[in-house]
């Protein structure tokens, strides 16, 4: 069973349409990528699936259930955005425990949770720090904890590294795949602009295009492994965008 089913999503901005014709399984525990250039509704995609955005039409189902009707909170999803707006005045500790507040867990189970993710993330040695005393890098990696110790089945991310210089993307890159490794059946969908991005992380590359008011023409590309996309692009605008040489 896929753990993440969109059929027939379509969404518009008033008389503008963005999305069309989006079907699209994601595997458990698969890396799910979506690139495309700056407009061309990747952002809007995934805040469709968080619950975020309404669809104008269409499903979304998670483990089979249809969750259109359910709040971003209810469908077991955590997000991560390029902006990793921390609380300036809580520790690094308790920003990532305040997501957990709610949930009633066990004694001690909050604070292993944190401590897991942490040690993970290495951020251990900087828990009682506050936001404004870490890097760039730092601060993406406690979102990312903030994220991971919700237990999500599925893990969003839009452009997590845009904000970075070039040597931290590529070591925090290096990170979130090695994260993927090791929550197993965790699935992943990460949004970026960046080729090299796509190629080195995904499973499966959704190449999206932007509409341009042209109702009805699929806003879906190509869906494939890097090397489909490369080496057989469907079109002119796949490889284009992918920069294969046919
Ligand atoms: P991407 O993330 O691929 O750059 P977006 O999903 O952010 O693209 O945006 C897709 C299109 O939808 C753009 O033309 C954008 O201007 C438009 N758009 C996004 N959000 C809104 C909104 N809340 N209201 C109106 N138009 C929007
Ligand atoms: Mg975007």
């Amino acid at each position: 069973m896929s753990r993440i089913e969109l059929t027939g999503l379509r969404k518009h901005f008033g008389a503008t349409p963005v999305l069309a014709d989006v079907d699209l399984d994601i595997a458990p525990g698969e890396f799910c990528v979506f690139i495309g250039p700056s407009g061309c509704g990747k952002s809007t995609l995934l805040r469709i699936v968080a619950g975020l955005e309404e669809p104008s039409g269409g499903d979304i189902l998670i483990e089979g259930k249809r969750v259109n009707d359910l709040a971003p909170a209810q469908r077991d999803i955590a997000m991560v955005f390029q902006s990793y707006a921390l609380y300036p005045h809580m520790t690094v500790y308790e920003n990532m425990a305040f997501g957990l507040r709610h949930l009633r867990l066990p004694k001690g189970e909050l604070d292993r949770r944190v401590q897991v993710a942490s040690a993970s993330l290495r951020l251990t040695e900087l828990l009682e720090r506050k936001p404004a005393a870490l890097s760039g890098g730092q601060r993406q990696r406690v979102a990312i904890g903030r994220a991971i110790v919700r237990k999500p089945k599925v893990f969003l991310f839009d452009e997590p590294l845009s904000n970075l210089d070039a040597s931290l993307r590529v070591k925090t890159r290096v990170e979130i795949a090695r994260l993927h490794r090791e929550l197993g059946q965790v699935s992943m969908i990460y949004v970026t602009h960046d080729q090299v991005e796509a190629m080195t992380l995904a499973d499966k590359i959704v190449l999206l295009r932007p509409l341009e008011g042209r109702a009805g023409v699929a806003s879906i590309a190509q869906v494939g492994s890097p090397l489909e996309l490369y080496h057989r692009p469907a079109n002119l605008f796949v490889a284009g965008f992918i920069g294969s040489p046919s």
